[in-house]
């Protein structure tokens, strides 16, 4: 029971800090200065009033100060990600995995949700994505390999789709970012064969159409509008560390 609180604790407080990355780094602001404030009254937000759920239901979503409404999605992001980590513990449990997973959504969180506001993924998320992915593989036995194997192949169908999409369609189906992030994924899942890079496909092709098929049905979206692809990337990946 304490492993369990423990983990779904530290995901809500790495949530916390994650809702800062989204926030301030498309807005190219330092990640650590100055603290948090309220956007709107630029009131310094105290420790007490920055305790992650906890402190939004007791201001009852609102400023301490100005009374403006505080949004709902930051602590969703933070009881999102506090869910997540506890079912990493219960399906890793007390182990190195367990561990990696929780760095490996400590980037895939706030790539998702950057991209769903930004249209873009941060270069300085997809490149530390990556690095950690091989870093932590040198840690286990005989996973290096795996690692660069592993970013190579799952990001491979990923780039003939850019590249074909560019040239033939002359219009990007997913970005570039899109395949720096898939070799960041492949370094953490590493290469367990080529079933399961045709699974973590067809998964992200799968969700990303029935989405947004669904969003230009219910019209909230254009069939012009770009549509983000980290979310659906984001979510096989999910997907696979819990299956594979
Ligand atoms: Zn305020």
């Amino acid at each position: 029971m304490f492993f369990k609180l423990v983990s779904f604790l530290l995901g809500c407080s790495i949530g916390s800090f994650l809702n800062v990355v989204v926030y301030r780094l498309p807005n190219k602001m330092n990640l650590s200065f100055p603290g948090s404030a309220c956007p709107i009254c630029n009131n310094k937000i105290k420790w007490y009033d920055n305790i992650p759920i906890l402190s939004f239901l007791i201001l009852k979503g609102k400023c301490r100060k100005c009374k403006t409404k505080i949004s709902i999605k930051y602590p969703l992001i933070e009881f999102l990600t506090g869910v997540i980590f506890l079912l990493v513990y219960l399906k890793f449990d007390y182990s190195l995995e367990t561990l990696k997973y929780f760095l490996f959504l400590s980037f895939l969180i706030p790539i998702a949700f950057i991209d769903l506001k930004n249209q873009y993924i941060p270069d300085r998320l997809n490149g530390l994505l990556l690095l950690s992915g091989i870093l932590f593989s040198l840690i286990s036995i005989n996973t290096f390999e795996l690692s660069i194997i592993g970013s190579s192949v799952f990001s491979f169908p990923f780039l003939l789709i850019y590249g074909y999409s560019e040239a033939i369609l002359k219009k990007e189906a997913l970005g570039f970012g899109d395949v720096k992030l898939v070799a960041g994924i492949g370094s953490f899942l590493l290469y367990k064969g080529l079933y399961n890079v045709y699974i973590f496909i067809t998964l992200s092709f799968v969700i990303g159409a029935i989405v947004s098929l669904s969003l230009i049905r219910l019209k909230l979206k254009s069939r012009n509008d770009r549509i983000a692809f980290a979310p659906y990337i984001v979510t096989s990946a999910l997907i696979m560390m819990f299956i594979q």
